[in-house]
């Protein structure tokens, strides 16, 4: 992987674990000289993972919605103008495909609807065929829990399948997720389980 797409909150969460990770995976990234592609906020994660990844002498690339451009530039953290990319894009959706077409893979740190969002729709990507690239949740203080419970749920419910539940990948260490990414092979198949219910 040359380049990973991080999905993050845009506040910093009330634990400084959450912090920590996203500082420590802004560096690692640097070290291994993986790129970073994310939203281009310099507020919450977004600011310290960017901000971390650049310190330790990283690549970061920033795409942002126009719309959102004066509210993100409010002084803190990250100054768009030291990221050594920034795309500016005319909507949230044309920024999800560029950062979708960008990456080799994606990870989700702890953040909110916004988050949430982004990993669920770049994992129904995934288990429509539209790529094969790895998804990973990295499970800082057991925050995403819930949402594997969640996907379980769906399994057993007859709403997802398993092989498709098993593409959102998920490691509360950063180092063994991205061992998880780097070995990970796509294999999908329909989303569909009706036919098989009527046999
Ligand atoms: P949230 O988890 O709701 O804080 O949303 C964070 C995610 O949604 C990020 O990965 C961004 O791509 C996008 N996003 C939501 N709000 C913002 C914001 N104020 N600035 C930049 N990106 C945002």
């Amino acid at each position: 992987m040359k380049r990973i797409c991080v999905f993050c909150g845009s506040n910093a969460g009330t634990n400084p674990l959450y912090r920590a990770a996203a500082e420590r995976l802004g560096r690692l990234l640097a070290a291994r000289g993986i790129e970073l592609v994310y939203g281009a906020g310099n507020v919450g994660l977004m600011g310290i993972i960017a901000d971390a990844c650049l310190d330790a002498g990283g690549t970061v690339i920033g795409i942002i919605p126009e719309a959102l451009m004066g509210k993100e530039v409010a002084g803190r953290a990250v100054d768009h103008r030291a990221l050594t990319r920034i795309e500016v894009v005319n909507s949230m959706h044309t920024r999800k495909a560029r950062m979708a077409e960008l990456a080799d893979g994606f990870i989700a740190l702890p953040g909110g609807f916004g988050t949430f969002e982004e990993f669920c729709e770049i994992l129904t990507w995934g288990q429509l065929g539209f790529h094969v690239k790895p998804m990973g949740l990295l499970n800082v203080n057991g925050f995403y829990d819930p949402l594997l419970a969640m996907f379980d749920r769906a399994v057993a419910d007859g709403f997802l399948r398993p092989q498709n539940r098993a593409m959102a990948l998920a490691d509360s260490k950063i180092e063994s997720l991205l061992a998880q990414m780097e070995s990970y092979r796509a294999e999908p198949v329909s989303k569909w389980l009706k036919e098989e219910k009527q046999l």
